[in-house]
């Protein structure tokens, strides 16, 4: 995909950080955007700023957790632009703890948001796609989908599992024209670590990794790799791309 004019970018988690930062990126090149989240005053907020923008761009308040608003979430962006060229599954939840506190509650909202809320967006999106023979994937990852941290034995195992549906969807659809990538960032500046209630984990982490003299990645950063991944030529399939700070080990 070289000129984006004319395509369209569905982004989940859209209305902070990360998924915010990727919805500019590809306005900017000329692509109609569709930004989804719950929180619809930060969409709207989005869309007006980004007005001036070549690409169009829309939002739908979308909880990712619910199967029929996902589904709904593609609906509204075939009837509003035609089709989908990518989706981009990047709603997340980070709620660190460690397992002997017990946070049940928040266990099952990460497994619900950052596994869940993938295999609704790839269900939703994908009969469309392979219709087309045409289309792209994108799922964010983690670096600790690769590397379990301690507090994050729940969390690792949802992004862990986010870059193996990734990874398998994209064995299963090899030989289709549609693509697969999973993007694993290392600590980006973001409100990511908002919600996070142990405080246990919270101590841990600003000791733990040297997040206080640590350079983070900006999200315009992860936005610039996910763009990279979808700009590709027909015959280039980027699987899998980790982007850390310099001074992250
Ligand atoms: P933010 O907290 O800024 O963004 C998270 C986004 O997810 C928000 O837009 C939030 O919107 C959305 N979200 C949460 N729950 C739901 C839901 N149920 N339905 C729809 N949207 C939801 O953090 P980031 O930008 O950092 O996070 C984006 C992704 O990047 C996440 O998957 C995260 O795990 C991943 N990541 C982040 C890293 C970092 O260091 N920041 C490192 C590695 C990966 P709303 O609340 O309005 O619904």
């Amino acid at each position: 995909m070289g000129d984006w004019s004319g395509k369209t970018v569905v982004i989940t988690g859209a209305s902070s950080g990360i998924g915010e930062a990727t919805a500019a990126r590809f306005a900017k090149e000329g692509a109609d955007v569709v930004v989804a989240a719950r929180r619809e005053e930060r969409l709207q907020e989005l869309k007006d700023r980004l007005s001036d923008l070549p690409g169009k761009v829309e939002y739908k308040a979308t909880d990712v957790t619910n199967q029929q608003q996902v589904e709904d979430l593609i609906q509204f962006t075939v009837d509003t632009f035609g089709q989908v060229d990518v989706l981009f599954n990047n709603a997340g939840l980070m709620p660190l703890s460690f397992m002997k506190n017990k946070k049940v509650d928040e266990w099952e909202k990460m497994v619900d948001v950052n596994i869940k809320g993938v295999l609704y967006g790839v269900g939703a999106v994908l009969p469309h796609m392979l219709e087309r023979n045409s289309g792209h994937i994108i799922t964010t990852s983690s670096i600790a989908g690769h590397e379990v941290m301690p507090a994050g034995a729940v969390y690792c195992g949802t992004k862990f599992a986010a870059r193996v549906i990734m990874e398998g969807l994209g064995k299963e659809i090899a030989k289709s024209d549609v693509r697969t990538t999973s993007i694993s960032p290392g600590v980006v500046d973001t409100e990511l670590t908002d919600t996070i209630t142990d405080e246990e984990a919270l101590d841990m982490l600003k000791k733990g990794i040297g997040l206080n003299e640590m350079t983070p990645l900006q999200s315009e950063d992860i936005a610039e790799a996910v763009f990279y991944a979808c700009s590709q030529p027909k015959h280039v399939d980027v699987n899998e791309i980790i982007v850390r700070p310099n001074q992250q080990g």
